[in-house]
């Protein structure tokens, strides 16, 4: 099928390659020239496990393109995929200036009868709000919502093996049901994973989906705090809960916050949604003010528990600058808010990051070190922080850490390491909801 992905970002990027990779002829087109370019020339511009790959071999063979010119890619195609940013406002609703305007767009450039797919995580009653968008088009413009589910870290693993595809359009249209049926078949032969519903349903799905899984996290950073004052370990009380099946072992993590370019975003874009409509969300309000006192909570470690109240001239390392392994995206991870928060209280910051340096280097320039190996940034560190787990962090040389490090403070904000064997090695060892030193 000949589809064109508008928005090439983490996820059109990877569901354009993806679709190519099951056999259609894609187009990504986006409005950003110099990312066009760069894809154009080869360059994968954002890091995902195994999409440079997809992208080369799905060129090569020629059903992979990429354009800047978005009329046209629309005009030459079958069915459009909308995957633009939808940002929050400052009033916290979700802003869609950039699907607006690639409705327009589809408006004015269709060719034929296209169906149009919003793939973007926008709020409930967007599909209606394009189809007026698209009502005077040349051609029928049929619009689907179909909102993405896939994670960063594990996207293509993700698309070709999904839980599930939502397929939001009206239930007599034949022409929208078997574009998806057909674009879908290659990644849900073994199972029947496409559930057609109405487009309100399937916006708000998508949205009920992320609050829920942040809800988890930020109940369990919750009882983290409780388990520290009443000597409990966090990691016990995970597992004592989450072998109930009824409750399941995920997303029942503590850390320092969630952060990332979807959670933040959409919980507070339910929020904002239901409250137009006159409903609180009491819990999905909760959730969003736990995680923003949680984001502050390795900065009050450091300061009030472990350097009495002054940072100033405190050398801090800090590893993990991503939002969560396996990707380079910096949107909203804690890691910023904590080296913000550290730079404003006058220490000294030195960070890695195996991936995601180059982004932070755009945000911070030379107010930051940045180090290309790990142990350099722990040089000379009164404290190093553990922000992001990513798998090379797990199992460090302690014993060379101890020695590099002026003071042998380990601030471990995932959790990853072992108390216990630490403090015997002896470094002072903290964790969160776990026992301190
Ligand atoms: P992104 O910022 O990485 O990419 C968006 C792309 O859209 C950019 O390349 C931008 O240049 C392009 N763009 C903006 N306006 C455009 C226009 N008018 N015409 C053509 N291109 C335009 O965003 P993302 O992380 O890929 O997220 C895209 C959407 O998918 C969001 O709604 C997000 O909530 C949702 N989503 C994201 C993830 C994720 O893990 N990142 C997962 C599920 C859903």
């Amino acid at each position: 099928m000949k589809l064109c992905m508008v928005g090439t970002g983490y996820v059109g990027l990877v569901s354009g390659a993806c679709f190519a990779e099951t056999g259609n002829d894609v187009v990504c087109a986006d409005i950003d020239a110099a990312k066009v370019e760069r894809l154009s020339k080869g360059e994968i511009p954002i890091f995902e496990p195994g999409l440079a790959e997809m992208v080369a071999r799905n060129v090569a063979e020629k059903r992979l393109g990429f354009s800047a010119d978005v009329p046209a890619a629309i005009a030459a195609s079958e069915a459009v995929m909308v995957a633009v940013g939808t940002p929050s406002r400052s009033d916290g609703a979700a802003d869609l200036q950039a699907v607006d305007r690639v409705a327009e767009t589809v408006a004015r450039s269709v060719t034929r009868d296209t169906v149009l797919v919003l793939k973007s995580t926008v709020p409930v009653g967007t599909n209606a709000r394009v189809r007026r968008i698209v009502k005077d088009a040349p051609h029928r413009v049929h619009v689907v919502s179909n909102p993405e589910f896939l994670k960063e870290g594990n996207a293509i693993d993700d698309f070709m093996r999904p839980d599930r595809i939502l397929v939001g359009c009206d239930g007599d249209d034949e022409l929208a049901r078997d574009v998806m049926t057909r674009l879908y078949h290659p990644v849900t032969l073994s199972s029947d994973r496409i559930i057609f519903m109405d487009p309100a349903s399937a916006e708000l799905s998508k949205y009920v989906a992320n609050t829920m899984l942040a809800m988890r996290i930020s109940f369990m950073n919750e009882i983290a705090a409780l388990c520290e004052k009443v000597g409990a370990d966090i990691h016990l009380v995970r597992k004592g809960v989450g072998s109930d099946e009824r409750i399941g072992s995920k997303f029942l993590y503590a850390g320092p916050g969630y952060g990332g370019s979807c959670f933040p975003k959409d919980i507070v874009g339910l929020a904002h949604t239901a409250r137009e409509m006159g409903v609180e969300l009491e819990l999905a309000n909760a959730t969003d003010r736990v995680n923003q006192r949680q984001k502050g909570v390795l900065l009050r470690k450091l300061k009030q528990v472990h350097f009495e109240g002054d940072l100033r001239g405190k050398r801090i390392a800090v590893w993990g600058l991503a939002f969560k392994p396996r990707t380079d995206d910096v949107r909203e991870s804690p890691a910023l808010q904590l080296i913000d928060a550290l730079v404003s209280e006058g220490a000294e910051v030195r960070a890695h990051d195996p991936e995601a340096m180059d982004n932070v280097r755009a945000i911070y320039g030379s107010r930051i070190t940045l180090c290309e190996d790990a142990y350099d940034a722990a040089k000379d560190a009164d404290a190093l922080v553990l922000v992001t787990e990513w798998r090379q962090y797990q199992n460090p040389d302690f014993a060379r850490l101890l020695q590099l490090m002026r003071r042998p403070l380990l601030l471990d904000g995932r959790n990853i390491w072992s108390g216990y064997g630490l403090r015997k090695q002896g470094f002072t060892y903290d964790g969160i909801g776990v026992r301190g030193s």
